[in-house]
């Protein structure tokens, strides 16, 4: 590919997640993007994956199996001249560091809230691994054909839980039963949510005053002179649209509709898609900055999921084009290793399954068939190009378990496995300091299942789990060490770097040791 046809092709792409609390309408918004990138047909495609539209492979079985989706943890489509990227971040049962991890390879996230529960835990978690990333985030306000919270309510609840200051794009023309239509202060129009009970136009477009016309039978209603009053006390009150503030991540523009009626979604998209940023250069372990344009392919694994089919022990491999152009049967080398590696058996994801679809370039996610060579933040590059991206960030885990092996017979396939899922990424290992016990720790309880199968599958080894339930984790400095500091509420134990630290029983367990010993500082991961 020459090097402007790469500028042009990589100025198209826009890589985004979306992060919600379950139930909040992910999925449902998802289905209404995708069939507005004409990827799917119909709604109700992505959960029940019965249409066969998307990309048939081999990871079908595994999905079916254990209802994981590997084909629907990306999904790409055009839209509006853009080639957009959705990565999935799994929740529910399916929660994991693959779940955070899936945000290190975002160009931007969007934020869908439930207008009637607000902020929920999930988004919380997933927020600040965003906030952290400085990447801009979108605020899709989901849910507005049901009576949810006061507009104002849900905007100062994104400044004092999330700490972040917001512009919104556009404003509730009532809620619920008495939903009207949406106050767009963005494109000085009204959005009408029922045109047919109107004129049957379903865009008004505001005059130099702000208002619709007065003949407008919607401009008597009590509704919209409310969603005016409201946005003025915003336009004198609130925050001023910033481009550069959003790009930053300090300003979130949010967008109120309802996904599941499909209102206000497609505004949300087009205007999304205008500011959302095009593939940003990523840094190395040295600091460099590597441009997106660079000619040479390089890239990042970000996730590694495993085949639930016993009849399978491959795995794939997710990465993040950081650079270049992707061609199928290239030769790359894995840099940790030094190893030259041939990226023949790849899957690519375009959600409406055509053909021939043989480039990939910055921007885009690629999933490589591994047999056990890859690990989480593994970097792949081209040719002459020697470099290693960043480190992926560590996850303080809250889910915790004691694992011994069955047999003990079994002992070094035992060391073995947990030795390489450690360090592949696929779960945490902490070893208690005064018995030296193994302790793992995730995210989530479906990390601690793939554990244990991959365990039996691929080392041979029964492991035994005695669930510890949560606890919080706290790292502390060496010099600090003192093993007499343990208890049964604080188990002193070290992580697999050997870095001490302790597995708190709660919040007031923690406490009454901060008190107790004042100068021990403690320090969480992300
Ligand atoms: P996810 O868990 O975030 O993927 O949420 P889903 O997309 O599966 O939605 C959860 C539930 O909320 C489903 O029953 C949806 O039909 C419903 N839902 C999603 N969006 C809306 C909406 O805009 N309005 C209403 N009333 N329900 C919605």
């Amino acid at each position: 590919m020459s090097n402007s046809h790469l500028r042009e092709e990589v100025e198209k792409r826009r890589t985004f997640a979306i992060i919600s609390h379950p139930d909040a309408g992910k999925t449902t918004i998802t289905e209404q993007l995708l069939l507005f990138g004409g990827a799917i047909r119909q709604a109700g495609s992505v959960k029940g994956k019965k249409t066969g539209n998307f990309a048939k492979s081999d990871w079908m079985e595994i999905e079916k199996q254990r209802g994981i989706s590997v084909t629907s943890s990306v999904m790409q489509f055009d839209y509006a001249g853009k080639r957009v990227n959705i990565l999935d971040t799994p929740g529910h049962e399916d929660f994991s560091e693959d779940t955070y991890r899936t945000l290190m390879a975002v160009d931007a996230a969007v934020m869908v809230i439930d207008t009637a529960k607000g902020i929920e835990a999930q988004t919380k978690k997933l927020f600040k691994v965003v906030k952290d990333r400085g990447i801009p985030v979108f605020t899709f306000m989901n849910k507005l054909d049901r009576d949810g919270r006061e507009p104002l309510d849900l905007l100062s609840e994104l400044e004092e839980v999330l700490g972040i200051e917001s512009y919104p794009m556009n404003w509730p023309i009532g809620m619920g039963k008495g939903l009207e239509g949406l106050y767009d202060v963005f494109h000085k129009r009204v959005e009408l949510y029922r045109p047919e009970n109107y004129e049957g136009e379903r865009f008004i477009p505001l005059d130099e005053t702000g208002d619709i016309p007065k003949t407008h039978k919607l401009f008597q209603n009590a509704v919209y002179t409310q969603a005016q009053e409201d946005v003025e006390l915003l336009v004198e009150a609130g925050n001023v649209f910033d481009e550069e503030r959003i790009q930053n991540g300090d300003l979130t523009p949010v967008f109120f509709g309802s996904a599941l009626t499909n209102f206000g979604v497609e505004t949300f998209l087009s205007t999304f898609l205008q500011f959302a940023p095009e593939p940003h250069a990523h840094k190395t372990i040295e600091g460099e900055e590597i441009s997106p344009f660079v000619e040479e392919f390089s890239g990042f694994v970000f996730k590694i999921q495993a085949n639930m089919n016993p009849a399978h022990r491959d795995r794939i491999a997710f990465v993040r084009i950081s650079s270049g152009t992707f061609t199928r049967g290239m030769d790359v080398t894995l840099q940790r290793t030094g190893k030259k590696v041939k990226l023949s058996n790849v899957t690519q994801f375009m959600a409406d399954a055509r053909e021939n679809v043989e480039t990939a370039v910055a921007g885009d996610i690629i999933g490589v068939y591994d047999t056990g060579n890859y690990q989480v933040g593994d970097t792949i590059t081209e040719g002459k190009l020697k470099v290693a991206y960043e480190e992926l960030p560590t996850f303080t885990p809250e889910l915790f378990m004691k694992v011994t092996a069955k047999n003990v017979m079994k002992q070094k396939s035992f060391h073995k496995g947990i030795e390489q899922l450690v360090q592949e990424g696929a779960i945490q290992l902490y070893t208690t300091v005064q018995t030296g016990d193994y302790i793992i720790g995730a995210v989530g309880q479906l990390q601690f299942e793939v554990f244990q199968y991959r365990m039996l599958n691929e080392y041979n080894a029964e492991v035994v789990m005695t669930p510890m339930g949560n606890k919080i984790a706290r790292w502390f400095k060496e010099e600090d060490f003192d093993e007499r500091m343990s208890s049964s509420r604080n188990i002193l134990a070290r992580d697999r770097f050997g870095n001490p630290l302790f597995l708190f029983e709660n919040e007031f367990a923690m406490r009454w040791f901060a008190d107790k010993y004042p100068n021990v500082e403690l320090e969480s991961l992300l």
